[in-house]
């Protein structure tokens, strides 16, 4: 028996605030996600360990940002060269209370048109798959990071199921394993679905499902330290450039060597300043990537200089709600037609489900309130919004992926930002792909030169199609 009403899906489970019915609770969303995250994770504050408390004089590779971007380019990066090279990672809130990676649903899937994301995403399965062997600190294994291995199920309709079908056909040329159903096949497989409206699924069979992002992080972080990667506690305020003529004709002629020479530190409690000189500097400051490369005038200039770096938050939901008749063990990450999703979030009949905003829609980005009316949750028999939480995407306003490579002025200025509600599936292969960068000079593994920043110099483009009716990329990539 169908327990979920309407198309199933949220079609039928969400329902935006202009719509009439009204089953939202309001629950204070802080305290409650902090209360469970404490349950969750008992040991949280120890893994995350304290940070060093004074960054040294100068470091090879300086990354601005800590969470899971960050630490898995610097657990990358030493393990390639554990001695020899001082890698530093630069964090401002060691607790993470508004970091993405904590705040994100750890989905990961298979199911993009750019051949890029899904062998990203598949090297993200196969990290998870291997996390003992990178992860493991002193023989002692990781922190478990709770891989829910369920498929993604997108829905599509009549008008969408052609482009769902081209993705399908990108998705299995790059090795995925993903199957193509009909609504007969999807009603057979989950008979609590409804069907009406629905021509085609695609279903991912392996290397997909969930996680605990906050246990990843843990994990990395603690791996990284180990190797010799020093975190410090403090916030980058600003940068100094060194700006020596090079020799015309040599390899940045015409221009200025435009280097950063420092990054400035603002130590906590204090008003102490610290200038760290580096070699290379990285940008993994997930939402507020586009505030850090403004810091640099990046934006702010002339041809190559006049290009913003183009991203910046954007809040979103996420809904948990009670439905102890829902469907169990086997059921999917469910993407409707519409865009909206829903998930089981362990055995007990709760389930979390999102909707990305349109553009008119978006809310505020000044705080990370809940608006419960904004979604509403309809389930035939009992179904209630027990909690929910906000969390910002580092959303690429442009085209919606990833921006990895270095600057084209700043030559020692590196991008790994932009996800757009990607980068926990995407920051294993992300950090590989840096260490590759820095360390070999090209990409070894997956060639990702077309997700460069000269791309929007360049006007090229890289757009996800997806089949969702009157959504961007983001918003089926929970
Ligand atoms: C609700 C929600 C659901 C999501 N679901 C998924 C999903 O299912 N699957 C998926 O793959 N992705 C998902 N995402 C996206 C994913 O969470 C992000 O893409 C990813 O976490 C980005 O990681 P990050 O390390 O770049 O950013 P963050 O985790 O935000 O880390 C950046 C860090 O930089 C620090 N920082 C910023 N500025 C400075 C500064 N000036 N000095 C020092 N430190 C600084 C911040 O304190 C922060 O800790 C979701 C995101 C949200 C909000």
């Amino acid at each position: 028996m169908s327990c979920i009403a309407g198309r199933l899906a949220l079609r039928c489970l969400c329902r935006t605030k202009n719509d009439s019915t009204h089953l939202v609770r309001h629950m204070s969303f802080l305290s409650e996600f902090q209360k469970s995250l404490k349950e969750k994770h008992p040991f949280a504050p120890i893994q995350f360990g304290p940070t060093d408390n004074r960054p040294p004089d100068e470091a090879d590779i300086v990354i601005i940002g800590g969470g899971l971007v960050g630490s898995s380019i610097a657990y990358f990066l030493k393990r390639k060269i554990v001695r020899g090279m001082r890698v530093v990672v630069i964090e401002r809130d060691p607790a993470y209370t508004r970091a993405s990676s904590v705040l994100s649903v750890g989905g990961i899937h298979q199911q993009f048109s750019l051949p890029e994301n899904v062998q990203m995403s598949m090297y993200g399965a196969e990290f998870l798959r291997n996390i003992k062997e990178h992860l493991t600190v002193d023989d002692a294994d990781p922190p478990d990071v709770q891989f829910n291995p369920q498929g993604y199920l997108f829905l599509a309709t009549e008008k969408s199921a052609r482009q769902m079908k081209a993705n399908y056909d990108i998705q299995r040329e790059n090795g995925a394993k993903v199957e193509l159903l009909t609504a007969t096949k999807v009603k057979e497989k989950f008979p609590w679905i409804n069907t009406d409206g629905i021509e085609l699924a695609s279903y991912g069979t392996e290397n997909e499902g969930w996680f605990d992002p906050w246990c990843l992080l843990a994990a990395l972080k603690q791996k990284a330290k180990s190797l010799g990667v020093q975190y410090v506690h403090g916030n980058v305020t600003g940068f100094t450039l060194r700006k020596d003529k090079i020799p015309k004709g040599g390899p940045y002629d015409p221009y200025y060597d435009n280097r950063i020479r420092n990054v400035k530190i603002s130590m906590p409690n204090s008003p102490e300043m610290i200038p760290l000189s580096a070699a290379v500097v990285i940008n993994a400051a997930g939402p507020q990537a586009g505030h850090l490369s403004n810091l640099l005038k990046i934006g702010d200039g002339k041809n190559e200089m006049s290009v913003s770096l183009p991203v910046e938050p954007r809040k979103r939901y996420v809904y948990v709600c009670y439905c102890p008749s829902g469907p169990g063990l086997d059921c999917p990450l469910v993407v409707d037609p519409t865009g909206a999703y829903f998930r089981r979030e362990g055995l007990g009949g709760n389930y979390i489900a999102g909707l990305s905003p349109t553009q008119k829609e978006e809310p505020s980005v000044d705080n990370l309130n809940v608006d419960y009316d904004w979604l509403k949750i309809d389930c035939l028999f009992s179904s209630q919004i027990k909690s929910a939480w906000a969390g910002f995407y580092d959303y690429n306003t442009v085209d919606q992926n990833a921006i990895i490579g270095v600057h084209p002025i700043i030559s020692n200025f590196f991008f790994a930002n932009g996800f757009s509600g990607h980068g926990i599936q995407q920051a294993p292969a992300i950090g590989r792909a840096m260490s590759e960068l820095l360390l070999e000079q090209s990409y070894k593994t997956i060639d990702l030169s077309r997700f460069g920043f000269q791309r929007f110099i360049d006007q090229q483009l890289l757009y996800e199609t997806n089949y969702s009716s009157n959504v961007k990329t983001e918003d089926v990539n929970v």
